[in-house]
């Protein structure tokens, strides 16, 4: 499948002179701002999450993409031919724990759902979204994040 390499190639420009840790911290302040004006910013990184360590860089992913509210990056146990995960940069840690001031937080992450489907041109193959939330359900990140899934028929449950 073309679009799983090319998805999974990153590329980015330097600007003369600057290392590729400087260019990513730059535009990781960048994006906290914005986050922040739009009302998806706040929640403070937690260094013992491994979601918010791969939304800091300090930990490696596969990244989609990336942008002011969310990321998106391969799962690193796919279930499906095709399985990311798209995960807001504020850490809530459940679905349960998200509430009205969140409002533009889980839109940002259902527009990054989207984003993700039209990158992988999921949207003719159809594709599925889960949010596991508690233990019971499967969570096992307890980072608020959605996973996408396509390639293959899907049984329901
Ligand atoms: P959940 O069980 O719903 O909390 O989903 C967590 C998902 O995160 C699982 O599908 C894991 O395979 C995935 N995962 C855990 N650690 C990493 C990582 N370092 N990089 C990518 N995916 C991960």
């Amino acid at each position: 499948m073309v679009f799983l390499e090319e998805a999974h190639g990153q590329t980015r420009n330097l600007s003369q002179n600057e290392t590729q840790e400087e260019a990513t911290k730059k535009e990781g302040k960048g994006k906290e701002k914005v986050a922040k004006a739009q009302g998806t910013g706040g929640g403070k990184m937690r260094e013992d999450c491994i979601f918010c360590r791969i939304i800091e860089h300090k930990a490696p992913a596969k990244f989609i993409f990336e942008d002011e509210d969310c990321v998106a990056f391969w799962d690193i146990h796919p279930i499906a031919p095709v399985h990311c995960l798209v995960v807001p940069r504020k850490h809530i840690e459940s679905l349960a724990d998200a509430d009205l001031s969140d409002k533009a937080v889980l839109g940002a992450l259902m527009l990054g759902i989207r984003r993700v489907a039209m990158e992988l041109q999921l949207v003719d193959k159809g594709f599925r979204t889960i949010i596991n939330t508690g233990r019971l359900a499967g969570q096992s990140v307890f980072h608020l994040h959605c996973h996408v899934i396509s390639g293959k028929r899907f049984s329901w449950p």
